[in-house]
């Protein structure tokens, strides 16, 4: 009773806090508010991903074209290497601008994913827990730096970090936040 009572609070706390939930650096750029470009959604699933915490109609995974374009691409390339989809979560709101309780995802270049597992569900995990993939998750950073070197990826697993693969930033134990890079220089948040 106690066990299941505690795997309960432990995939409730999965499921409550796989979204960036931290205060980072806050970007206050105005321009990022109603901008026409950030008005792509992105399909629920397609060859090599599939989407979780999706709201109706993908209102909460909008982003620039060109975003877009790269996430559908990299599961294209992904389906080469893997029979496990990677996941997408939080991207930006239609015309970006601030969403919360995000300080970042505000310009439609970003996406929240979700770690890989050993046992390939599409489900919850955090770098401390058992059923982290490790190799599957560095095997696909190694993909997004191949096709998009100077894209950002911040996730907390240390050996990635060590790796020059990821970077640090509080509260990305149980999701990596992916930043597209656009050729705009923009802050690190999550
Ligand atoms: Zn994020």
């Amino acid at each position: 009773m106690l066990l299941a009572l505690r795997n309960y609070q432990q995939v409730h706390s999965w499921h409550s806090s796989d979204r960036c939930g931290c205060a980072g650096p806050v970007q206050n750029n105005s321009e990022w508010r109603n901008n026409p470009k950030i008005s792509e959604v992105l399909p629920e699933s397609g060859p090599g991903f599939c989407t979780y915490n999706r709201e109706a109609d993908g209102k909460d995974q909008v982003a620039l074209a060109d975003t877009i374009r790269f996430v559908t691409d990299l599961g294209l390339e992904w389906e080469k290497e893997s029979d496990v989809p990677f996941q997408v979560g939080d991207m930006s709101r239609q015309g970006g601008g601030d969403f919360p309780p995000h300080s970042a995802h505000k310009n439609g270049t970003e996406a929240d994913l979700r770690p890989f597992r050993k046992d390939g569900e599409m489900l919850p995990t955090n770098i401390n827990d058992p059923s982290y993939d490790r190799g599957r998750t560095r095997q696909w950073v190694t993909l997004v730096k191949k096709l998009n070197p100077q894209s950002v990826v911040l996730f907390n697993d240390p050996e990635l970090i060590r790796d020059g693969l990821t970077r640090y930033y509080k509260g990305h134990h149980n999701h990596l936040h992916l930043r597209v890079d656009n050729g705009l220089d923009q802050q690190q948040g999550c």
